[in-house]
């Protein structure tokens, strides 16, 4: 078995969800030697946990936002037939979003980060990182074969829950003001759906059928909104319904049970759709998630910490690196309902800044996606998964910059990272609006 033998890398990227993604992708594409680890099996985070669920957020003012996001959906949309397209959402608020083939974008995914010469450590744990001083100068890791020691120039924390960065001393919160944390979800696919009578209608959750089922002690007391979607391909139903509540999502014990509970719940879930919703008479449950998709856990305290005011206020900050309008997505944090009240008037847009992903003090550590450092009103908005890759992209381009003019991450230049993310095709930042109200 091998243990404790040393590797090197310039990045060492932790998590391959979408901000690790993008994050390793731009890196690897400026010339660094980036390694990705990955827990799992496969690239996309809640990508991959809840297949089929849509890329949010990507066009607000209906302008796409850019950058790899859309080299991405553009690679997809071009395919023949087309893996992606863009739709309007059904739920308000949320506006147009980006729904693809799951497996041909996991392939597609894979391919970039191949391309940008990124070497991808898939089932491979990030357990510790080794500090000097302010600095971490290696991270352990753990496979199959035994643990290793990575030694790197910049590590880029894109593992949602940042265990790595508390370790390195990051101060954190965890869920909101209370310690509430948005329910997790475990999804499926309804294949052979009739569309036409499924989506016939009117309430995309479909709310007197679920008060009849929970009445009738047929359906837990908990889908009281049953949240369904058109999926990619014609006659799927994305269900994005089953929300197991009080879960603290850094425990894998707890999400192991919460994954259970969702089998189960599913499986009654979508027992249901075929006895009382028209349109789902002939469909079956597939693409049943490996896991819950867990979307909160800690808030890690960056040099900025982004308010719920200051996105309301539509604040372009002159750091920021991804344009952003997704409602306040709050997933039963403290209560059984599922909410999305707008942040910003319809047609506007905030960014998020730089600093909210760079730590106080440790000078050479990021954190991107969901672990920005934010109050809970603004999580509840910058969360989406295009974000998330940009948020990644954002890192990963900084991560260049610091390490080819030696600087401590907080040295970076807003200017010249900005200047570098419009070059890569990002829209939006510095003086160029995304688009005139
Ligand atoms: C149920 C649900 C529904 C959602 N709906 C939408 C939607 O419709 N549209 C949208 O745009 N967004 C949606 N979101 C939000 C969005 O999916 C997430 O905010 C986003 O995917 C977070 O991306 P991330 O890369 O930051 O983290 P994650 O996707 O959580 O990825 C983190 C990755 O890091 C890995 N990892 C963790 N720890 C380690 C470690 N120590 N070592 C190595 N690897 C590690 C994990 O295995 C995982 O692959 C939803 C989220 C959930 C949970």
């Amino acid at each position: 078995m091998k243990t404790k033998e040393h590797q090197t890398a310039d990045v060492v990227i932790i998590g391959g969800g979408t901000a690790g993604f993008g994050a390793a992708v731009a890196a690897g594409r400026l010339g660094l030697d980036v390694c990705l680890l990955e827990a799992g099996n496969k690239v996309g985070g809640v990508m991959a946990f809840c297949p089929g669920m849509p890329w949010g957020a990507a066009y607000p003012c209906d302008a796409p936002i850019g950058g790899l996001m859309m080299e991405l959906a553009d690679r997809l949309i071009a395919m023949e037939p087309p893996a992606a397209e863009k739709r309007l959402c059904t739920l308000e608020n949320f506006g147009s979003e980006i729904q693809y083939d799951h497996d041909i974008a996991t392939v597609t995914m894979f391919e970039m980060l191949e391309e940008a010469g990124v070497r991808v450590h898939v089932n491979s744990t990030a357990i510790s990182p080794i500090m000097d001083g302010n600095r971490i100068s290696a991270v352990e890791y753990f496979d199959r074969t035994g643990s290793h020691i990575i030694e790197a120039k910049m590590v880029i924390d894109c593992s949602g829950d940042g265990d790595i960065s508390a370790k390195a001393g990051v101060p954190f919160t965890l869920g909101d003001q209370d310690g509430n944390m948005m329910g997790v979800t475990l999804t499926f696919l309804m294949m052979n759906a009739d569309w036409d009578r499924v989506f016939a209608e009117e309430d995309p959750y479909f709310r007197h059928y679920a008060a009849n089922g929970i009445k009738e002690g047929r359906l837990h007391e908990d889908l009281a909104q049953l949240y369904l979607m058109k999926g990619f391909h014609q006659d799927s139903v994305f269900c994005n319904s089953v929300v197991i509540r009080n879960v603290d999502g850094t425990d894998p014990i707890a999400v192991n049970e919460a994954t259970q509970e969702g089998r189960r719940r599913c499986l009654q879930l979508s027992q249901f759709l075929r006895s009382d919703i028209p349109g789902f008479e002939n469909a079956r449950m597939t693409y049943l998630g490996p896991t819950v998709g867990v979307r909160e856990t800690r808030k890690l305290e960056g040099i900025h910490r982004i308010t719920g005011e200051e996105l309301a206020q539509e604040t372009k900050f002159f750091d920021g690196i991804v344009c952003c309008d997704n409602p306040i997505d709050k997933v039963m944090a403290d209560s059984s309902e599922m909410t999305h009240d707008a942040i910003v008037e319809k047609g506007a847009y905030y960014t998020i800044p730089f600093r909210s992903l760079v730590p106080k003090k440790v000078e050479n550590l990021m954190f991107a996606g969901r672990i920005v450092s934010a109050d809970p009103i603004a999580f509840a908005s910058v969360r989406g998964m295009p974000q998330c890759i940009i948020m990644g992209q954002a890192t990963g381009t900084a991560a260049a910059i610091a390490i080819g003019e030696g600087l401590a991450v907080q040295r970076v230049d807003a200017h010249t990272l900005i200047k570098s993310l419009q070059t890569q095709g990002v829209k939006g930042l510095g003086s160029e609006p995304l688009c005139t109200a």
